[in-house]
């Protein structure tokens, strides 16, 4: 049986409001868990891991265990704009070897940044918009449909699936309430409260 993850905070807002908070983890992700429980209950997929579930399955059981996998992911890679910094002129920023590769592949942080909202904005309907790993350490970014991972594909000439580091939901949901249609100014606010410790143990995991 999964379960709704614990939250690491009480509130994310002003970035996103309580309002949004609690449909959107309390209301959408909460349906996701009842509706993937129900689902592979009795089937080869009942007591298998989630990134398990989306890499072996289709249909209603791919897109509620996407969109598990794709929530809990979101959710963790936040913390409340004082705890990350971002509350004043700077934005939080990654250090170490995440901080490097950027700047090896976009050649600033802010370039990189440009092209993950550019990119998040562009994707038409539905989705998320993810920086993914390979196994040698090279990131790109990822636009994907629906409830759709980066952990179910595999780049063309390698093997190994593309690992998940960090992701934007540009589903509606994510930000009707508080921005209306305007998708790409909810982007930018994001980066006041990315955990970028979080982003980087996934990145030398
Ligand atoms: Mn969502």
């Amino acid at each position: 049986m999964f379960k709704l993850i614990d939250l690491p905070y009480a509130s994310l807002a002003p970035v996103i409001s309580d309002e949004t908070l609690s449909f959107h983890y309390g209301k959408h992700l909460q349906a996701y868990v009842d509706n993937l429980n129900k689902l592979i209950a009795g089937t080869e997929f009942e007591g298998k891991s989630l990134e398990d579930i989306v890499k072996n399955s289709t249909g209603a059981i791919f897109n509620n265990a996407g969109q598990i996998l794709n929530h809990e992911l979101y959710f963790t890679q936040f913390k409340t704009p004082d705890q990350v910094g971002g509350n004043g002129a700077s934005l939080p920023a990654p250090t170490g070897n995440l901080l490097k590769q950027i700047e090896k592949q976009w050649g600033t942080l802010d370039a990189f940044m440009a092209e993950f909202e550019q990119k998040g904005t562009t994707l038409f309907g539905s989705g998320w918009v993810w920086l993914q790993t390979n196994a040698d350490g090279e990131l790109s970014i990822g636009q994907y449909a629906g409830a759709d991972n980066p952990v179910a594909h595999v780049m063309p000439g390698q093997t190994g699936h593309l690992k998940p580091i960090l992701t934007f939901d540009v589903w509606e949901h994510a930000y009707y309430l508080d921005y209306q249609n305007r998708r790409a100014a909810h982007l930018k606010e994001l980066w006041k409260i990315v955990d970028w410790e979080v982003i980087e143990k996934r990145f030398t995991k």
